[in-house]
């Protein structure tokens, strides 16, 4: 009902609006630019004036993407993307509920006169946009748009629309084999495949397109692998010599986690990453059941996301990020 209300809204607003910015989550996946970019398109093809904001870089083996090489990168091209912000009627920010995800731009969104609109999977979202279509329980914000588009013009789809959401959705369901992936989706991805999307070559542009100094990190990622003593619960840890040592480039480490589930019985894994540069440790967390890692996520590691699958960060050390972690572990158990 919620979502009917909203996607009423949007439509309205869209109709009124000459002048769009779409915006991502910082470190955009699959599902953030999918969403983005086929926003984009539908918007430009109805007429509007519409450009993708990301907060930052994104991974090569999203470089595929139809429409990509129009994206702002706001820490390069920082005025120009500003300007875009100021001049918005409308503002969508898309696979995210809080602004503090968008990193350096959330000031800028805040303070822009434009039309907030948020679009997004994740639970429980902050209160900071006009229009909030949100759906915790969607496999994905591309899924999302795709019941938006089809919505607004069920004839509005092309094959470079289906083929961004048909990645994004790919990319957050693991391949369309967790929990949230429906018939409903499954129709969806049937529909898209008859617009135009090839899923095949989406599948193959996006994982089989590691470079071999990744495929070398992988193999340190799987090498260091430790599961925690009694209970089923495996921690990855890459350092950033490690890193270096592979030459890294962003999104190299996307999915060496989800290694740690493969393991019959296994129903926790988490990956710990230094960033000397930012002084920080990335973490990212999966589970299968009812082990919540968005709270853990956000109660220990200032972090968030979905049930199974959350991230977060750690200001202290690998070595002192890693002991206190294991010592939550055990006292929750
Ligand atoms: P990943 O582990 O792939 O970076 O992220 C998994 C999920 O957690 C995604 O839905 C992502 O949006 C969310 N997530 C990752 N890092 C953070 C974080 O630092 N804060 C919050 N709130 N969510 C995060
Ligand atoms: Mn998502």
């Amino acid at each position: 009902m919620k979502s009917k209300k909203s996607l009423s809204e949007i439509k309205t607003q869209i109709q009124k609006a000459s002048n769009c910015v779409i915006i991502p989550h910082k470190n955009p996946d699959g599902d953030a630019l999918g969403s983005c970019l086929a926003l984009n398109h539908f918007l430009l093809n109805t007429g509007l004036n519409s450009v993708v904001i990301s907060p930052n870089e994104y991974p090569i083996f999203l470089e595929w993407m139809p429409g990509e090489k129009d994206i702002l990168n706001y820490q390069l091209e920082y005025d120009k993307s500003n300007a875009k912000i100021q001049n918005a009627d409308l503002i969508f920010t898309l696979d995210f509920n809080d602004l503090s995800r968008a990193g350096e731009i959330c000031e800028k969104i805040r303070n822009a006169k434009g039309i907030k609109i948020m679009i997004d999977h994740h639970e429980n979202p902050k209160n900071y946009a006009n229009i909030i279509l949100s759906e915790p329980k969607t496999s994905s914000t591309c899924e999302i748009v795709f019941n938006l588009i089809n919505y607004i013009n069920s004839n509005g789809f092309n094959s470079d629309i289906a083929s961004c959401l048909y990645a994004g959705i790919m990319t957050d369901t693991g391949s369309f084999r967790y929990p949230s992936t429906t018939s409903k989706t499954h129709q969806i991805i049937s529909d898209l495949i008859k617009k135009g999307a090839n899923g095949s070559e989406i599948h193959e542009s996006i994982y089989d397109t590691f470079s071999y100094n990744r495929l070398k990190l992988l193999g340190i990622a799987l090498k260091n692998i430790e599961k925690i003593n009694s209970l089923p619960y495996i921690i990855i840890t890459l350092t950033q010599k490690e890193l270096d040592d592979c030459r890294y480039k962003k999104g190299d480490t996307e999915g060496f986690v989800n290694y740690g589930l493969n393991i019959k019985g296994i129903s926790l894994s988490i990956i710990l990453i230094e960033n000397k540069s930012e002084n920080i440790v990335k973490m990212s967390f999966r589970s299968k059941g009812s082990f919540s890692v968005n709270i853990f996520a956000e109660k220990y590691f200032n972090g968030g996301g979905h049930n199974n699958a959350a991230g977060g960060i750690s200001k202290d050390s690998l070595v002192k990020t890693k002991k206190r972690l294991i010592k939550l572990l055990k006292s929750k158990n």
